[in-house]
């Protein structure tokens, strides 16, 4: 432990030593007292997994990181603790890998291994938390024998289905290979006897012929007076295993055990050697790569080829750069050692493009912004994964809420929903839920069902369905008859009669465009929010207006009295000016005016739909003079809901939070549907007012439908 603290120095400048003396002497006090599992003081290890982190060249913060990244979970030290010694940077880190230490992976499928690396890559803001991670990992598998042997198989495997392929991801060589050797050794572990046992024998037996070969690699290289290092590698004993397994072989039909590694300073001479090397041995056909034409996804580089020598024995070759061997071993970590040595400008983009290569995984992240995003946290940002109590994971859109996880699972367990936990904690089914929350829905069997409120909640298009599924089924006598008295109210509202409207003709004309089966449907449909009333009753009256034109125009004077001073039509004074019915233009709309034979202007909104159909020559420019005295108008709304109470609750106090005066009110309730519908009367200044007024209540999940109507 003392040469850690040597090791530190000799690394890090004055002030990052200091850092990480500090974090050395906290997490030691800390941990004071506490024990491993093999019976040694629990220091060791964050000073081991600090010390494989030196070894990896990380900076300064992530090496404090390392020493204190149990402290939180194990000792009475606090998160302001951390920050308050050391910074926001090394509690962002140890505050990452506390998280990470709370997923726990129990399941075996493969999908499940690749969710739970997308979560893990989620919910690590910062990849050195990750490269923290693996470390914590490699030090607690190399002293996994003083574990029970279920642990063992279970950390083993969680390691070989998880880590390994991070660490192979992110390029760590050195930390895949072993973690993937001891994995081996836990789960198979007479295989690896074997294999140790007789790989070994078999270099022994080769000693001389490795030898051999590179002393006459190395006079090749000074014959073609390139300077570089020549030297025999053994292969990990878990890639030979899966050679064996994977093509069937025996151990003596794997010839590579061994592999000549050629490293030199530049690509040209890489291919320079691998070309001589040719000439020298015949390559065995199918076993040459140029990953340096075309690196692997982890951004690996190299030139592998297998050649048959003289006496007939056949050996792997590799060649490749210092730095694409520097990269092989450390991967994403050589990173950080590169900005030291190579003084990488600090631009960010250059500082991160190698991380971006490294991260292409699916090849998705397009530019650096992207990249940016990516990196702290949101590479999967449509979907949030988060787990079953049974550790589970779910894949749901984004902002999905326990509706749509209680949906997920089945639509029983969502119809049959009345509360959530998250993270052990109960919270409002319409919470939003993060990467990495666990999940509980509750049940019960005396639950009536889904709410309409549900359908403003849920973010899955797979959960709207199982609700309006429900409905469709459980309620259609009464969804027929709901939705056949909201029609009927709206037509009488909008001064015409349901059953003039809706002919034969005008429901062929609508079922075309919105897909019913019959009129039962149409007012189910309405009934169980499938389709808004209002979308209905528009295109049956636009279908009647077409049919009948000439009624049609004299509908538009009905029903305003009021405000026939509010608007100055230009060039003309004292002309008589109306509101149109069907778009009730108020203060501050856009407007344009419609000179009607004998019956003066009518004003319309300018984005009303009828004002297409005019006569351009007779529309005129029209504009807002002042209103009233004290500048105000009144204005109605008309607002649906399930009781009049409610309705009159909600709309009070959004005027009152908006400080508007409700003039008059006129409600009634239909208590077969169980719904209310109420007119208001508001007292306004602007348009702007009116809008403001109703984007709140429209958000409000009590409010079914809120719309203006005439003045
Ligand atoms: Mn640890």
């Amino acid at each position: 432990m003392i040469e850690i603290l040597t090791r530190m120095e000799n690394t890090y400048n004055g002030k990052e030593y200091a850092l990480l003396k500090h974090a050395y002497d906290y997490s030691r006090k800390a941990h004071v007292n506490q024990k491993r599992a093999s019976g040694e003081e629990y220091f060791i290890h964050p000073c081991t997994v600090a010390g494989i982190l030196i070894d990896l060249g990380l900076d300064a913060a992530t090496v404090a990181a390392a020493f204190l990244h149990d402290v939180i979970e194990d000792t009475p030290v606090s998160e302001g603790d951390i920050k308050k010694e050391f910074g926001e940077e090394v509690l962002e880190l140890v505050v990452g890998v506390t998280k990470l230490e709370k997923i726990s992976f129990t399941s075996k499928e493969e999908e499940q291994a690749e969710n739970f690396r997308k979560i893990f890559v989620a919910m690590a803001k910062d990849i050195r938390v990750i490269i923290i991670k693996l470390a914590d990992r490699l030090h607690n598998m190399r002293s996994l024998n003083f574990l029970s042997q279920e642990r063992q198989q279970r950390m083993a495997r969680e390691t070989l289905e998880i880590y390994a392929p991070l660490a192979d991801r992110l390029g760590i060589s050195q930390i895949k290979c072993e973690l993937e050797d001891l994995c081996l050794k836990y789960l198979e572990p007479d295989f690896y006897e074997y294999l140790s046992t007789n790989v070994e024998e078999r270099l022994k037996a080769n000693v001389e012929f490795v030898d051999h070969v590179v002393s006459e690699v190395k006079d090749l290289l000074g014959e073609t007076n390139v300077s570089g290092e020549v030297f025999g590698r053994k292969k990990h004993l878990y890639s030979i295993y899966r050679k064996m397994k994977e093509r069937n072989k025996t151990l003596d039909q794997i010839y590579d055990l061994v592999a000549i590694r050629i490293i030199v300073n530049t690509i040209d001479e890489c291919y320079e050697v691998f070309g001589k090397i040719h000439h020298k041995w015949k390559p065995v056909p199918g076993r040459i790569k140029d990953y340096i034409a075309t690196p692997k996804p982890n951004m690996y580089r190299s030139l592998h080829t297998t050649v048959v020598t003289n006496f007939g024995k056949v050996f792997e070759i590799q060649i490749r750069t210092y730095e694409m061997n520097h990269a092989a071993e450390y991967g994403i970590a050589a990173h950080w050692k590169y900005k030291e040595n190579k003084k990488i400008a600090d631009d960010l983009d250059t500082r991160l493009s190698w991380i971006r290569e490294v991260m292409e995984w699916q090849g998705g992240l397009k530019d650096s912004k992207e990249f940016l995003n990516s990196l702290k946290g949101d590479i999967y940002s449509s979907e949030v994964l988060v787990f079953t109590p049974k550790g589970d994971v779910i894949s749901l859109p984004k902002d999905a809420t326990p509706l749509d996880f209680a949906y997920s699972i089945h639509s029983a367990v969502g119809n049959k929903c009345v509360g959530a936990k998250v993270n052990s904690k109960m919270v409002p089914l319409n919470t939003t839920l993060n990467v990495g929350d666990v999940v509980e829905v509750i049940t019960s069997q005396n639950s009536k069902g889904p709410s309409w409120d549900w359908l403003k909640i849920v973010k899955s298009s797979s959960a709207r369905v199982k609700i309006k599924q429900f409905f469709k089924r459980e309620m259609k006598d009464e969804n027929i008859k709901t939705g056949k008295v909201m029609l009927d109210a709206e037509a009488k509202h909008r001064g015409y009669n349901l059953n003039e409207l809706l002919t034969e003709d005008a429901f062929l004309s609508i079922s075309a465009k919105l897909s019913f089966n019959g009129q039962d449907e149409m007012f189910a449909s309405i009934g169980y929010g499938a389709v808004s009333v209002n979308q209905v009753i528009i295109k049956l009256i636009d279908y009647h207006r077409k049919s009948q034109p000439q009624q049609e125009a004299t509908k538009f004077f009905k029903s305003n009295k009021k405000h026939d001073s509010g608007v100055s039509v230009k060039g003309m004074a004292g002309l008589l000016v109306r509101f149109a019915g069907c778009c009730n233009p108020v203060p501050g709309d856009d407007i344009v005016g419609f000179i009607s034979r004998g019956h003066g202007v009518t004003v319309h909104r300018a984005d009303c739909p009828n004002v297409n159909n005019f006569d351009k020559d007779r529309l005129i420019e029209v504009s807002w003079t002042k209103v009233a005295d004290d500048g105000s108008y009144n204005t109605g709304i008309k607002v649906l809901g399930h009781t009049q109470t409610e309705i009159l609750t909600i709309v009070a106090g959004v005027c009152s939070q908006l400080k508007l005066d409700i003039v008059s009110t006129n409600g009634r309730t239909d208590s077969k549907t169980n719904s209310a519908v109420v007119d208001f009367h508001i007292r306004l200044n602007s348009a702007e007012e009116l809008k403001n007024l109703i984007n709140k209540l429209s958000q409000d999940p009590k409010i079914l439908d809120v719309f203006r109507t005439a003045n």
